[in-house]
């Protein structure tokens, strides 16, 4: 194994993979990622995988539309689906608070390009 590089990524789960990644599309050759265990051996193993694209920082909302972005990059790169679904989803409001604050969603999910509709039951 090399001894030296100009970047060390310590952690290989979903962050670290991630930072490799962006490092080397952005030219950045030598970089290195150091994992202790396996790839995606800590919480990454576990996480159910889904990519909520608006929630109330615009900075996650932005970073998750990037990442959903980057996958489908991927899948088109490789040829292969790496099981990236967009599938959208659907949140229940059943107290006032609740529905009061899917309202206040909106915004955020105007600003972040998802379309977004509060539906009553009628
Ligand atoms: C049950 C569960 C469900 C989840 N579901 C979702 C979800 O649906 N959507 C979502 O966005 N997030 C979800 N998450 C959160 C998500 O999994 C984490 O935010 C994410 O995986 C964190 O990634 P990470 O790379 O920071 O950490 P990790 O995946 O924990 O990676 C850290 C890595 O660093 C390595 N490491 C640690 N110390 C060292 C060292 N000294 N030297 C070398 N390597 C080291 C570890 O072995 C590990 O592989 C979920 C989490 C859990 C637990």
């Amino acid at each position: 194994m090399q001894s030296h590089a100009k970047v060390v990524v310590v952690g290989g789960g979903c962050v670290g993979a991630a930072i490799l990644f962006g490092l080397t599309e952005n030219g950045c050759s030598d970089a290195v990622l150091i994992e202790r265990s396996q790839l995606t051996a800590g919480s990454t193993w576990h996480a159910a995988g889904l990519l909520v694209t608006f929630v109330r920082s615009h900075v996650i909302s932005q970073m998750t539309m990037e990442t959903i972005r980057i996958y489908g990059e991927v899948e088109r790169r490789l040829g292969t689906s790496c099981g990236l679904r967009k599938v959208g989803q659907l949140r229940v409001a059943n107290t006032q608070k609740r529905w009061d604050e899917f309202q206040s969603y909106f915004g955020i999910a105007e600003a972040a390009g998802v379309p977004a509709r509060l539906l009553t039951p009628e």
